[in-house]
This record gives C-alpha cells, structure tokens and sequence, in this order.
C-alpha cells in the first residue's frame, strides 16, 4: 500500500521547503520531494548562496589589494581560490543540512528521488539507484523551479562553455572571460572574476543592460562597472560559438551587420532562466501551461485541477527566491482555508555587485507608460556623512512618489548596502506611506540610512544635506 500524506510538495527549494514547513505547522501531514540530493533548491545549492559567497570574498580580495591607498599596508596579498571555493562550498553544506534540520524538525518527511505525476493524487518518487516509491496525496503543491536557457545548438560543458553553475565552479581564474547577457546573474558572476583578476566583457543584445531596472539607475549602474573595468559591447548578438584548442570564439554581429569575433578561454551563457517541468508528467494529468511553458496559476496558485498548486519559478513572475518564499507561505494558507496572498508591488530585487543595486515597485518608465503623475526625490551617497566617512561615496537613492497623495510608487538604489537599505521602503510601501512619512521618520546618524530620508525629503525640494 501507497503511504498517504495530506500535503506533498514537489521540490524543495525555497519555494518548496518553505512550503512544506507551512503545511506542517498548519498542522497537515506533508512530504517534500527533491530530486538534487540536497535541499534549499538553486538558490542554497548553486544560485544565490555561492554566488553571494563568492561576490563578498572576492570583493573582500579586491579591497585588501587596495588598501595601501588609504594608509594600510598588507604585504603582499595572493589568492588561494581553492580555498575560497571551499569556504564558498562550506557556506552552502552549513545552510542546506540547516533546511534538512528545519524539515525534521517541523515533521516533514523528506524523500530524496525525482517526482512524477501517477494520477492527480498519486506521486511516483525514483531515487538516484532507479528504486520507486509510490505516495498518494490530497493537496500537491509543484515547486519544481527553473533552470538555465542555453544558446540555440550550444550546449553548457560547465568547463569553457559554462551556465550560472559553472561559473561558481572554476578551479582557475581565466585569463578572459566573455559574459552573453547583461543581466544581474551575468553582471555578479562577471564582478567576481574581474575582481579575481580576469579581463571581463559583456556582450547584450539591447542598448542597455539590466533590463526592466529603472533606466537612469540601470545607466548608473553601467559606468561604474566599466570604471571597474568591466567591458561592454551593446547591441551586439551571439550568432555562433566555436571552441578551440585555447578555448572558445565567439562570433556575433552589431546592429550595422558588422561581425566581431571574440576569444576569450570561457563564455558565461547568462540569457535567462526556463521553467523546470521536466520528467513532471504533466501531461498525463493534463496541466495547463501558458505561453513561456511556466505552469498557469490563479491568483490563490491553484492550477486547473482543483488539488494541485504550483510557486515559485516555475509560475509566472520575477524569479527570486523570496518571491518563492512568499508564494510558499501563501499556497499553504489558501490550502489551509486561511487567505494567503503575496503583494506583487512590493517584491524587491537586488543585484549584489558592489554597488549594490536594489529597487522596489514602479520604474520611471512604468509610471509614464501608465500616465500616472509622480514626483522625484534623489540624494546621492556623495553627501551622506557615513558613506563620507568610509569613502563609499558611489551612487544614489531615488524615490517616486504620487504627485497628488504623495504615496511612494517605487524606489530604486544604487550604492552602499542598497540591498539593506531597501527593506525600509518595502515596510512603507506595504503599510501605503507617502514620501512624507519616510521624510519625517528619525534616522540615526551616521548611517546610509539618511540617504533614504533625503531623498524622501527631496521629493518636496526639502532635503538639507544636498
Ligand atoms: C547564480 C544565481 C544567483 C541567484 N541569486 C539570487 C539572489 O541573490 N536573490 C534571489 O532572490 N534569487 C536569486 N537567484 C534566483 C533563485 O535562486 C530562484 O529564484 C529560486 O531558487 C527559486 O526558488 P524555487 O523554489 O521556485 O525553485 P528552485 O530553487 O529552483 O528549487 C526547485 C527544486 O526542485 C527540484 N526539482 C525539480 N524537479 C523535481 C522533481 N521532478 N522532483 C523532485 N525535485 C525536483 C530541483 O532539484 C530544485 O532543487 C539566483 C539564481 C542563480 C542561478
């Protein structure tokens, strides 16, 4: 006989687990599937983790080299990357056996195999060894995730030719690194090899990078890359990738026609990520996907059968792990009879390159695209006395807010700790605050948190320190 569960989530990724934790403590008998071996899904095992590891050490690196022109002298100062990809790799073991402790310890029954639709209540899990195991289910919630969209007819051997996972795994810094893809994936993964001491070139097909960031921010964020030395070509497109004995060629052509070949010893492939509904089975059980292959959901993530669900990447929205998150708490109270639900408006993102980069709700170009009517209040970095202090002068805090009730719109950083700083306006937006709430709110002194509130004071010409 089949085990029974009352709730049974496919993946266990941050989307999943969290889930799966939910469930339990909302007092339904749950299983988490997961196929990798190790739970914590992209983000613990090869997405935001090793990533933000490896962006701290190698910055921390980058820092200390440079330390002798503000007065400190180090030494000489060489890196050892097999010990940073081991601290890096130390980092994920610690956070992923922490999510297998957090299962067990809320009851959770974790099975380690790849699951597959029998009937809309029936899960077929197979293990690594080819052994199956049937459960059966009332609630299943799919939080299967995404995985890397490579190039037409060019395949990742995570050696040269590498995805996301690759670039975390190199044993050597390489000479030359060519990036396909200005977006925040390729962006981090190109700061941490030049800071480690490759020569870095972005290659994207549009004129600007980051796509859907608000435009004066997304240009910011582009100079002070290239000051860092990182290299753009825009509007250029990959047509072909050839390797050779030295490494890869990779050939594209601008929007004149012209064509350019680039060597370099690896290419990143950072073009997006695809929903991952493979080996699901969907199709016996007939779900409904949309247009991009993403599993349709309602508003409460219900699919078109009544008992199954589906979060995270593997539904329509912005594919960040606390999205997920949020959609995992929320799924599991809908289930639960309760009302779950996640605020799309005010789901931020950050790019943990340094500066960081973070924005929250409406862009510029979304507010003039709606013909809604704001006001703009800026402050740069340059004149807040912490990032004074600490010459981390670069960037700016930028706040849109209605022109008539003043409520805040969206807001978008870039500069030191844009990635703290952002949660602040998050808490304001979620509670409807105008720009002046956030104005008249006591922010300590000295910190970059100022830099928010003048910005919020700037948006009705108030600010003082500017
Ligand atoms: C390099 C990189 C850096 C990133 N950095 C950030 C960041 O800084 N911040 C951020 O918010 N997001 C970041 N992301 C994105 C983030 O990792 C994802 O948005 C997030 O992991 C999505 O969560 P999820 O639970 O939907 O899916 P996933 O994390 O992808 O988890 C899904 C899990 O399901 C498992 N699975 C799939 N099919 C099956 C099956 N049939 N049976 C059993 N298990 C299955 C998979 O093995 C996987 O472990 C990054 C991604 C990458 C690649």
């Amino acid at each position: 006989m089949s085990e029974k569960f009352q709730a049974v989530v496919i993946g266990g990724g941050p989307g999943g687990y969290v889930c799966a934790i939910r469930l339990a403590q909302l007092g339904f008998k749950t299983a988490c599937i997961e196929s990798r071996g190790s739970l914590g899904g992209t983000c613990l095992n090869i997405g935001c983790i090793p990533s933000k590891s490896l962006l701290n050490l190698s910055e921390e690196f980058h820092k200390v080299k440079n330390l002798s022109n503000k007065g400190i002298e180090v030494g000489d100062i060489k890196l050892n990357l097999s010990k940073m990809m081991k601290n890096k790799d130390k980092a994920v073991t610690i956070l992923t056996k922490g999510v297998e402790f957090l299962l067990k310890k809320n009851k959770v029954t974790y099975f380690k195999g790849t699951g597959s639709f029998k009937s809309k209540n029936e899960i077929l899990i197979k293990d690594d060894e080819g052994k199956e195991k049937l459960i059966e289910a009332d609630k299943i919630v799919i939080a299967t995730g995404s995985e890397p969209v490579p190039l037409p007819n060019i395949e990742f051997d995570e050696k040269i030719i590498l995805s996301s996972t690759g670039a975390l795994n190199l044993n050597e810094v390489p000479k030359k690194m060519v990036v396909v893809g200005g977006g925040y994936i390729g962006l981090e993964m190109g700061s941490v090899w030049s800071r480690l001491g490759s020569e870095v070139h972005v290659i994207e097909f549009l004129d600007h990078i980051t796509p859907g960031m608000d435009k004066e921010i997304s240009n910011e964020f582009m100079k002070i890359l290239k000051k860092q030395g990182i290299t753009f070509h825009m509007q250029h497109k990959v047509e072909k990738i050839t390797k050779d004995k030295s490494g890869v060629i990779i050939s594209t052509s601008d929007q004149s026609g012209n064509k350019k070949n680039f060597e370099c010893d690896v290419v990143l492939i950072s073009v997006g990520r695809r929903p991952n509904t493979r080996g699901l089975n969907l199709e016996k059980i007939s779900i409904e996907l949309d247009e991009k292959k993403r599993i349709k959901t309602d508003k409460k993530f219900q699919t078109n059968l009544d008992n199954i669900y589906a979060i995270g990447d593997v539904i329509a929205g912005p594919m960040l792990a606390h999205k997920a998150e949020d959609e995992g708490i929320a799924v599991a109270e809908n289930i639960a009879g309760q009302s779950g639900h996640v605020n799309y408006d005010t789901i931020p993102g950050v790019v943990y390159t340094t500066p960081e980069v973070a924005s929250i709700g409406k862009t510029e170009e979304q507010l003039k695209e709606k013909n809604v009517k704001y006001k703009i209040g800026k402050f740069s970095f340059m004149a807040n006395s912490r990032a004074k202090a600490i010459d981390d002068t670069e960037g700016f805090v930028k706040i849109l807010a209605d022109e008539k009730t003043d409520k805040v719109l969206g807001a978008h950083l870039i500069g030191p700790h844009a990635g703290e700083l952002i949660a602040e306006i998050g808490i304001a937006m979620e509670f409807g605050a105008s720009s002046e709430d956030i104005a008249r709110t006591c922010h300590a002194h000295p910190t970059f948190s100022e830099a928010v509130k003048e910005a919020a004071l700037s948006v009705d010409k108030r600010a003082i320190h500017s």
